[in-house]
């Protein structure tokens, strides 16, 4: 995709936002869906009372969380979404028995703490999205965090937040990293919650993995099979396989972004003559587009024939078309002849 049209990036993600949340509240295996069709429209209420409405919709899921985590938010780039709220399964569906005391799974109090925990995240959403932090010297929950928890707890009538110090000094206190729940008073989860048997703070540190908190990704990509929407299918697959490729050849990806010398320093990027596209009714666009949306990439060498036959003579783009290498859709050389603007 061209770095030139911010405003088509932004509506493509909109749409995929849009899809995700749809399926998640429509198609999802029937105990996820009750709970999504209730947080989405949570979400919405809380960035727009608490934040003026300045966050991009997540993705929420529930899934796999670090041990000592009720819920965690990810920075990601799936499905338009930049960031994802993971609520921990094991609160969620009450599986976790130390955690929730109740067999309903519909119980005011489950449900009460549940929508804590997506409450905190989009504190934590907004501090990534807005002030661009991770907060990182903090676990993710520092000083921003917490003065976002004390206004938003301020008209909910909890106490002042404090982000997590070393030392003495507010031994004992609530971390910021357990707002709202650990801040609430007691009886407000009418006892079908307990946190005396779980150990939710302390080191808990690093995030895990990302692979270990995609359940549903199968169960979408099946939504938009069924669905007949081949177009984002092969979209999201395509960008999977890129992905993929540049993961496992660092190399590819760094030449695939720019002209590279044989030393590995960037070249400009060659200066496309319109009469090149022009050229015997449009054809080096056409097969330079045929090649990228199918990523028909053993298609290069006959774009690089076309180009030079309309009269190109660039060896930096010629000799990235006739290179003995692998591309992706993100290849400058394709990118340059399919969007020249
Ligand atoms: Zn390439």
């Amino acid at each position: 995709m061209s770095e030139s049209k911010p405003t088509a990036h932004a509506d493509q993600d909109r749409i995929e936002r849009q899809s995700r949340e749809e399926f998640s509240r429509s198609s999802a295996a029937s105990e996820y869906r009750s709970h999504f069709n209730r947080l989405y429209p949570r979400w919405y209420v809380y960035n727009d009372v608490h934040f003026d409405g300045r966050l991009t919709s997540p993705r929420i899921s529930i899934g796999l969380t670090s041990p000592r985590r009720l819920s965690q938010t990810d920075l990601t780039t799936d499905y338009g979404a930049r960031t994802n709220i993971v609520l921990a399964e094991r609160m969620v569906f009450g599986t976790d028995r130390r955690l929730v005391l109740t067999d309903d799974p519909t119980a005011e109090g489950l449900l009460r703490l549940i929508d804590d925990r997506l409450l905190g995240e989009t504190v934590k959403q907004f501090v990534m999205e807005v002030h661009g932090s991770l907060e990182e010297g903090w676990d993710g929950y520092g000083p921003l965090y917490a003065r976002e928890a004390t206004r938003i707890g301020a008209t909910m009538g909890l106490p002042e937040v404090h982000p997590r110090r070393r030392g003495p000094r507010l031994t004992g206190m609530p971390v910021a990293a357990a707002w709202p729940h650990a801040f609430r008073p007691e009886g407000y989860y009418l006892g079908h919650v307990s946190f005396d048997r779980v150990h939710l703070r302390g080191k808990a540190g690093r995030s895990v993995p990302r692979q270990s908190v995609v359940p549903g990704v199968y169960e979408y990509l099946y939504f938009l099979t069924a669905t007949g929407q081949h177009a984002r299918l092969l979209d999201i697959l395509g960008r999977e396989v890129d992905a993929a490729k540049e993961a496992r050849h660092p190399a590819l990806a760094a030449a695939e972004r720019n002209p590279l010398d044989p030393s590995g320093m960037v070249l400009p990027l060659p200066v496309i003559d319109r009469d090149w596209l022009a050229w015997n009714c449009g054809c080096v666009r056409a097969i330079a587009e045929g090649i990228r949306t199918r990523r028909a990439f053993d298609g290069m060498p006959i774009l690089a024939d076309a180009l030079q036959d309309a009269g190109c003579e660039d060896e930096v783009l010629l000799g990235h078309l006739r290179a003995h290498t692998d591309h992706t859709a993100n290849c400058w050389a394709l990118r340059l002849l399919t969007d020249p603007t």
